[in-house]
């Protein structure tokens, strides 16, 4: 069975708490929701941030919601470079040891001790498709972007299963530019 999935390209973005919200836009400020994302609940506000690094910022960074109960900042490995910053390969929410950076907003700025990560590239599948695929929450394929010129294959992709979840595989900006990828299918090789 030829397993193909819809590929999205997740471009820089910030997840924030609410108290780092109140630093940034001001006391009980809530997120204005502008467009929802394929995965239930989640989606792009129209507020942004820029964040600060040890070399260099990046203005106007999109922030995601719903707010989060940690504060975490999803750059490529480009941007860190821009930044002049490390950021480790973490699955959402792995933030123990990551580095951290600054975040200013209208209303004030911030500095986070750790939530610098750029995100470790996975597949969202909803249990019956898993089951369809013969595939594992936490279980590492790979896909296959067969695009014109730069066809690749991206090892280390983790599974990810949950009811919640629309069926996506999620990359970032420099694993697509890799591959000179804008959005379509992938191929499931297992
Ligand atoms: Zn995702």
């Amino acid at each position: 069975m030829e397993k193909e999935v819809l590929v999205e390209v997740s471009a820089r973005h910030v997840h924030l708490s609410q108290a780092d919200l109140e630093k940034l836009f001001g006391v009980n400020y809530q997120l204005t929701m502008k467009k929802e994302l394929s995965q239930p609940g989640q989606f792009a506000c129209e507020e942004r941030v820029d964040i600060l690094g040890l070399k260099g910022s990046i203005k106007n960074v999109v922030i995601l919601g719903p707010v989060r109960a940690a504060t975490q900042v999803e750059v490529s490995l480009t941007d860190a470079r821009t930044l002049g910053l490390s950021a480790q390969i973490r699955e959402s929410g792995d933030i123990a040891g990551t580095s951290g950076c600054t975040l200013v907003g209208p209303q004030g700025e911030l500095e986070i001790s750790e939530g610098l990560i750029a995100a470790k590239r996975h597949i969202h599948l909803d249990p019956e498709t898993a089951i369809a695929w013969d595939l594992a929450d936490k279980e590492i394929i790979a896909i296959a972007l067969e695009t014109p010129e730069r066809s690749l294959v991206l090892n280390d992709v983790v599974v990810r299963v949950n009811s919640q979840f629309v069926t996506a595989v999620h990359i970032d900006t420099d694993e697509a530019n890799a591959a000179g990828f804008l959005y379509g299918l992938g191929k499931v090789l297992k």
